[in-house]
């Protein structure tokens, strides 16, 4: 069986419209941009230190406010040192159902960690990253043959560091995801969130735009 790639898992969890434009793109690699910001989970050690200069690093909040984040998910997670010095980075992993890199893998007891570029919610994480967190968790539970309950989704350039436990509800939203993912059959229809919508690169091409500037014109 073909297994989905945690990426396409990703997308469909967050409108499948997009994944249906992202697969006809052959480019899917990360801006440089993003490569620097997710760097920076790998370098929480000496950004913490007191003589750092963050000046010239690509973070989104304060230094001030980047620090005391940092400083909280230190005191607050058990599996913090793991974090901050990961057993393995950049692993393929290859599940039951699907497969990707993680970006980190923790050890004893194994966990996964996704790296975000982006910024986190108010509280928890985004319902497409909960996803893709949980098909990670999944791969490396089936390769390592032992449950995996819990996985991390960090946003290095806030200083934020989530973990996720695999609920009933987390999993069960991930076997919907599967189902979409697995009944894209042509263009899906557009969603209405102009929240997603609003940020998304293909807005102009799936036509979102022109047709949120018709509704506002009374024509929509
Ligand atoms: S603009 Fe909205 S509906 Fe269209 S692909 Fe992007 S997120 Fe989906």
């Amino acid at each position: 069986m073909s297994r989905h790639a945690f990426s396409d898992l990703r997308l469909a969890a967050y409108c499948p419209r997009k994944l249906y434009y992202a697969r006809r793109e052959d480019d899917r690699s990360p801006p440089p941009e993003v490569e620097r910001r997710r760097e920076l989970a790998f370098r929480y050690e000496e950004l913490t230190a007191a003589a750092a200069d963050l000046t010239d690093e690509p973070i989104a909040v304060a230094p001030e406010k980047f620090r005391e984040n940092l400083e909280r998910a230190r005191r607050r997670l058990d599996d913090w040192e793991d974090l901050r010095d990961p057993a393995e980075r950049d692993v393929l992993l290859a599940g039951r159902e699907c497969r990707g890199v993680v970006h980190k893998l923790l050890d004893n007891p194994p966990r996964p960690s996704l790296i975000s570029a982006g910024s986190p919610p108010e509280q928890g994480v985004w319902d497409a990253q909960s996803v893709h967190a949980v098909a990670a968790a999944k791969a490396l539970a089936w390769e390592r043959e032992q449950p995996v309950e819990r996985a991390y989704v960090e946003y290095p350039a806030h200083g934020v560091v989530r973990p996720i436990d695999l609920t009933v509800r987390r999993k069960a939203r991930y076997r919907k995801a599967i189902r979409t993912l697995e009944s894209i059959d042509g263009p899906p229809p557009r969603l209405r969130d102009d929240a997603k919508c609003d940020s998304c690169e293909y807005a102009d091409e799936c036509g979102v735009r022109t047709r949120s500037l018709r509704s506002m014109l009374g024509f929509g």
